[in-house]
């Protein structure tokens, strides 16, 4: 693997996640809206993320900057970050096939919302949060620079720090004691584990 080569993986797997999204994204879209908290802070968090797991890397790939924090390219690296890369993919299709109608890009609760506990849902709480973790991994294995290493990891710790706890309070308030019992039975993000 080359440098390049490695580039042009990171961007096809980007590709690739925005290919998974578009037809659930339309779809979801169709259902209307019963609450939102869409608000600044919530603005806030996509933008991170769009920076983050995009532009940035974007940046560097397209120009090179900022050479001055290039590190040194490993090839054996670089081959390893396709498993992350793949993991993200699967897991990011799979969490949007779960949780199909009652997706949203926000925090937002849809004309008759239901509380998905199945597929990859049994296990973790925010699947689709854990796939832009292992996309920021794969991130920082396929491209060789601290910028985009530090962005993607940042990009993705947006979630986890400003949006999981008020998603929480907010599907506590919708589904109570289901959505209490549900929490005790999963983790956030890995498995058994957090
Ligand atoms: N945090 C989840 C979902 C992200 S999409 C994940 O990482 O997979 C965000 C929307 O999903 C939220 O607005 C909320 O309404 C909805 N949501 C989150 N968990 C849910 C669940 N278990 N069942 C149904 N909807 C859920």
């Amino acid at each position: 693997m080359t440098h390049t080569v490695a580039s042009l993986v990171w961007f096809a797997g980007v590709v690739g996640w925005y290919i998974i999204r578009y037809p659930f994204e339309r779809k979801a879209n169709k259902v209307g809206v019963r609450k939102s908290l869409f608000d600044r802070r919530e603005s806030s968090v996509l933008a991170i993320a769009l920076l983050g797991l995009f532009v940035m890397p974007c940046l560097y790939v397209v120009t090179g900057f900022p050479a001055s924090l290039d590190r040194p390219f490993i090839p054996a690296i670089a081959w390893l970050g396709l498993v992350p890369l793949g993991a993200a993919l699967w897991l990011f299709r799979r969490s949007h096939v779960d949780l199909g109608r009652n997706w949203s890009i926000s925090l937002e609760l849809r004309e008759q919302h239901a509380l998905v506990k199945t597929g990859v849902y049994r296990l973790i709480r925010h699947p689709m949060y854990s796939s832009f973790f292992l996309l920021g991994v794969a991130q920082m294995l396929l491209l060789s620079n601290w910028l985009p290493d530090a962005s993607g990891l940042l990009g993705a710790g947006a979630f986890y720090a400003f949006r999981i706890r008020r998603e929480e309070a907010m599907m506590l308030e919708c589904f109570g004691d289901d959505y209490r019992a549900y929490m005790t039975e999963t983790k956030q993000l890995i498995p058994w584990l957090i």
